[in-house]
């Protein structure tokens, strides 16, 4: 049984409504053991909306020293950030992760040539297949960008927004052929990914908000999931990606034997940005 959350939104993250402490109460009510919160810091996000996708850490931390202290009897509070990373950011990177004490750093791309993917503009002009490579592309070059992480987050995350995969959302199907093919054409990008986050000491997560997308497999496929542990990758996270208190902890049941399938005996938690492998059983 997988009893922690470590990637978790609030208020915090531009969007998400939902208060820090609405989520730790539903935690508890959901009998996790810890939760590690995960707000989006999207330093240089493109928007006319000031600080869009941008926190306080003063009160980011005030908050979480205040609910961890409140209810240390009832759940574990872990302090952690997903920074959506593009060029020209490490410097403002480097002065948090060194400024405050971060459990737990997940690295996430969310914009590819400062356009975001979720918008139907980014897939125009380009075929399909490009828009995808250019993500994991974009990845790539994010990984050797010199910025500190723990975890890269949600690798696979562009196969939820291409044009095929949003009519497939719209008419309920999962389309297996079409995952396979562009999993398959991605495939030597992503192997890349996978070996240079091992070489450099950096793990990947399960981020359970594919189930919620109707994808039928988590963030990344199993065949990426399997991928990396072939290639000796042990650290994992396990995420729901969750905005809403009835997002936390989405389907985490599904989660161990999957892993297990995957070659997996172990998943991650990071404290103090140190990992701790707990037994998947
Ligand atoms: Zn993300
Ligand atoms: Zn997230």
């Amino acid at each position: 049984m997988i009893t922690s959350d470590n990637h978790v939104h609030t208020s915090f993250s531009t969007d998400s409504e939902t208060p820090m402490e609405t989520m730790v109460l539903a935690g508890i009510h959901k009998g996790l053991s810890s939760i590690c919160f995960t707000d989006h810091m999207d330093y240089q996000f493109p928007s006319d909306i000031p600080s869009f996708f941008v926190f306080s850490p003063e009160e980011y931390f005030l908050e979480l020293d205040r609910l961890a202290a409140k209810y240390a009897s009832s759940i574990q509070i872990r302090r952690g950030v997903e920074l959506g990373l593009k060029k020209g950011i490490a410097q403002e990177c480097r002065q948090l992760s060194s400024s405050f004490p971060f459990d737990f750093i997940i690295g996430s791309t969310h914009l590819v040539d400062d356009m975001d993917p979720y918008y139907s503009t980014y897939w125009e002009g380009q075929s399909e297949r490009q828009g995808i490579l250019r993500y994991y592309e974009t990845t790539l070059e994010n990984i050797q960008s010199g910025i500190d992480f723990d975890v890269y987050g949600h690798i696979d995350y562009i196969i939820r927004y291409t044009p095929t995969q949003k009519q497939y959302r719209e008419q309920g199907i999962t389309n297996e052929a079409y995952l396979e093919r562009e999993l398959e054409a991605a495939f030597p990008v992503i192997d890349e990914i996978l070996k240079q986050l091992i070489r450099s000491g950096r793990g990947i997560e399960l981020n359970t908000a594919g189930f919620k997308y109707g994808m039928g497999h988590p963030h990344p496929h199993e065949r990426i999931l399997k991928r990396y542990r072939e290639l000796g990758g042990e650290l994992l996270s396990i995420g729901s990606d969750g905005h809403q208190p009835e997002a936390l902890a989405y389907d985490f049941a599904r989660v161990p034997e999957l892993l297990r399938e995957c070659g997996f005996r172990c998943y991650t938690l990071f404290q103090n940005r140190q990992p701790i492998q707990q037994p998947l059983s």
